[in-house]
């Protein structure tokens, strides 16, 4: 039987098999219908093949089942032309679950919720999301698919990394960096720390007041563990349960702003997008208050060792008979709504609900901005593009402690924060059972559902060609999300085969999901009224997510920090560009002097190049396990510091002592732009083309260059396959 000519054939899409450039057809012979119902029968997209080893049996049926479609197609002698790799748009996004572990039931709701699909076994074609519980592996989608994590972004949001990270800001930004306490490293810094105790105290007995108060926390601890409060540096033990630690030690506040008596602290939920050219900051409008579990007072002899007063953990002051579970108005743990609407109704007037939003959306846009530079140099030297974030997303859980005058003070940022729906009794020693935590349930679902269809909308202004105005890319998500904000969510439980693929792993045990979702089906729904209202903008705002970086231009200003970006530039030059490479050597930093002629610029010969590379070499290495492999960015960031003191304009005379350190830096950044041939680069001038971009809230040049970028990405991956198995002409 003659085969129609190619253009003429048309199936209906169901029949469309992607394989390479794909191809597929109708035929008639028992050979043909028995190869075609293997060819549509597995979905298969080339692309997996990289996934698995030579020597892996997975890529050997791949392979076969290549082999079959090639000849199917060699015996039809057609092809059709399907969109490589491309999903319908009206497709339900597929979410892979395989790697959510304890994240699995909220992500799981959401996925319900936005009408998309679970792929709990992973397999088939690469999900467009995949949502990872732990830290950042390999995205398993390939390039195509999008990941919840940024590549090292927990390392970078460590306790001594983040200190140091505000602590740089702050010497550029003094009067923009004060929301986070005085902090010392030990035993590093044990020296420093003694003589700023020690004069403080003498400070205080002098007023009569007793000496300041101190908090200990161990480098890597969480959850409040290990963490005591001492007067004076002689008080510090680096020994803790017969280990040597590291630790951090902070002033401790201690007129925290009390509810009822009791101290507590937030957690807020940011979610960060893209990271360069511009990250893109979104805030969660509700997030948990968790409070101590024993009425506070202020440090004494009697009370320092007392964590119920002065931790506000959630791990510690659930094991108190005190705590309450499940009242988001008045439990231990509420939602930070109602605690906004409880200090709006006790202080009245005095609480300015809103400017202590704003002064908290700014410290989130501060931080963020703090840990970016960084988080590029980790980006790029996983081999991401100048300019071109890799498609990752991340929540991220801000922990802010309120002082009695209102003032927000960051405590810590967490890469990972729990979104656990259920909490722990133990009913009897040992006999613990689990019961869903309907304020955990309602903030958390909200949260990653509204965070989801806020990727899914930056998923498409990447993609789409014609996209002027974010305002066109409305998803069918946030259609679904107007609706459950609108009609009662009570449909929390979740159908266990309505939204996943219907290749599941027959392997997962799902039951302890079920009842979870049982349980829930009783549970209030989605988010209460939110006490104040808002003055109307023009802020990008999905469901609970609203953007607070660029966005709206509501804390535009803060553009200005990001003069670090440069340096984070010149430090990947520096290092050479290295893939893999995330630490600057000796002879590097003696190339860069050379290079931008430090020694005419800053008065820095080669000796002492060699002399400071040493110190900061010895000033950094406990934090660095290989402190022989080279220096990090943020020790980096400390000698150009110093060396920004003595710069001299074209080698005359020094810059006046008057001028900030922000225009030293600024000045020096400028110079050694320059002579590495990064002058595009120089902060300044990316600065204002990073804002004409913001200001316009318009995508075009990120959507022009990632589809730029994916035709090339399709080109090359073509010719990959086409190297892999043999495709045949009438394919090609
Ligand atoms: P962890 O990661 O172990 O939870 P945190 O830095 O969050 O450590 O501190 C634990 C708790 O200690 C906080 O929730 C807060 O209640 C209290 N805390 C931490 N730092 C300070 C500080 N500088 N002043 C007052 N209280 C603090």
């Amino acid at each position: 039987e003659k085969e129609p000519p190619l253009e003429s054939v048309e199936l209906p899409s169901s029949e469309v098999v992607s394989v390479g450039d794909s191809f597929g057809i109708a035929s008639a012979s028992d050979e043909l219908s028995r190869l075609r119902q293997q060819v549509l029968r597995h979905r298969f997209n080339p692309t997996q093949l990289r996934k698995y080893k030579r020597t892996d049996f997975r890529r050997q049926v791949l392979l076969d089942r290549l082999a079959e479609a090639k000849r199917y197609s060699r015996l039809t002698r057609a092809r059709i032309a399907v969109p490589f790799g491309v999903q319908p748009r009206d497709a339900p996004v597929r979410v892979d679950t395989t790697m959510s572990h304890t994240n699995l039931d909220v992500v799981r709701l959401a996925i319900k919720q936005l009408g998309w699909r679970e792929c709990p076994s992973g397999g088939g074609d690469p999900c467009e999301i995949c949502w990872n519980g732990l830290s950042y592996a390999e995205n398993p989608g390939g390039e195509d698919s999008c990941v919840n994590r940024f590549p090292g972004i927990g390392d970078l949001l460590h306790k001594v990394n983040l200190s140091r990270a505000l602590e740089t800001m702050r010497r550029l930004f003094p009067e923009e960096f004060g929301f986070y306490p005085d902090t010392w490293f030990l035993p590093h810094q044990l020296a420093e720390f003694t003589q700023y105790s020690e004069a403080a105290a003498a400070e205080a007995a002098k007023s009569g007041q007793p000496a300041p108060c101190y908090i200990v926390k161990p480098d890597a601890g969480a959850q409040g563990g290990g963490i005591y409060l001492i007067r004076s540096a002689a008080d510090y033990s680096r020994q803790q349960s017969g280990r040597p630690l590291s630790h951090i030690v902070q002033t401790y506040l201690d007129s925290p702003l009390l509810l009822d008596g009791y101290k507590f602290d937030l957690r807020l939920y940011v979610l960060l997008l893209e990271a360069d050219p511009t990250p893109r900051v979104f805030i969660c409008r509700d997030g948990l208050a968790r409070f101590c579990t024993q009425q506070y007072a202020a440090p004494n002899a009697d009370n320092l060792g007392a964590n119920l007063m002065h931790l506000t953990n959630y791990s510690i002051n659930k094991r108190s008979r005190a705590f309450v579970h499940g009242n988001a108005e008045t439990g231990s743990k509420r939602t930070f709504s109602s605690v906004l609407r409880q200090l709006a109704a006790s202080m009245g007037d005095s609480c300015d609900v809103l400017a202590l939003r704003r002064s908290i959306e700014r410290l989130c846009v501060k931080t963020t901005l703090a840990v970016l530079p960084e988080l590029l140099v980790n980006m790029r030297q996983r081999g991401a593009t100048v300019g071109q974030s890799p498609r990752c997303f991340q929540i991220l859980g801000f922990d802010v402690l309120i002082l009695s005058d209102l003032t927000p003070v960051l405590l810590e940022v967490n890469s990972c924060p729990s979104l656990r729906l259920d909490y722990e009794v133990e009913l009897i020693p040992g006999v613990s059972e689990y019961f869903i935590s309907p304020v955990d349930v309602q903030v958390k679902q909200a949260l990653v559902r509204d965070s989801l269809a806020t990727v899914e909308r930056w998923m498409l202004q990447r993609t789409d060609q014609k996209a002027t105005k974010p305002a066109a890319h409305s998803s069918r998500s946030e259609e679904k999300i107007r609706q459950n904000q609108t009609a009662p969510s009570n449909d929390l439980e979740l159908d266990e085969t309505e939204n996943m693929e219907t290749d599941a792993d027959p392997g997962t045990d799902t039951n302890n999901e079920n009842d979870l979702e049982q349980d829930m089906e009783t549970e209030q729904p989605d988010q209460g009224p939110i006490v104040e209202s808002e003055p109307a903008d023009s802020a990008c705002t999905i469901g609970c997510m609203t953007e607070i970086f660029p966005g709206s231009g509501r804390h535009f200003d803060l553009q200005r920090l990001r003069v670090l970006e440069g340096l984070a530039d010149l430090f990947l030059t520096a290092c050479g560009g290295r893939r893999g490479c995330v630490k600057l050597g000796a002879t590097a930093f003696r190339g860069l002097a050379r290079k931008c002629s430090l020694q005419r610029v800053c008065g820095l010969s080669m000796a002492d190049a060699n002399i400071l590379y040493i110190d900061l070499q010895r000033r950094w290495e406990y934090l660095s396990s290989d402190p022989t492999g080279g220096i990090c960015f943020q020790a980096f960031a400390e000698g150009f510091f110093k060396m920004a003191e003595n710069f001299r304009m074209g080698g005359g005379q020094s810059r006046r002592d008057s001028a900030s350190m922000l225009d030293k830096v600024s000045s020096l950044l400028n110079h050694c732009c320059d002579c590495m041939g990064l002058g595009e680069k120089q902060p300044q001038q990316s600065l204002q083309q990073k804002q004409k971009i913001n200001h316009q809230q318009q995508l075009p040049t990120l959507v022009s260059k990632s589809d730029s970028n994916r035709k090339r990405k399709v080109g090359k991956l073509a010719a990959e396959i086409r190297e892999e198995v043999l495709i045949l002409p009438e394919i090609v």
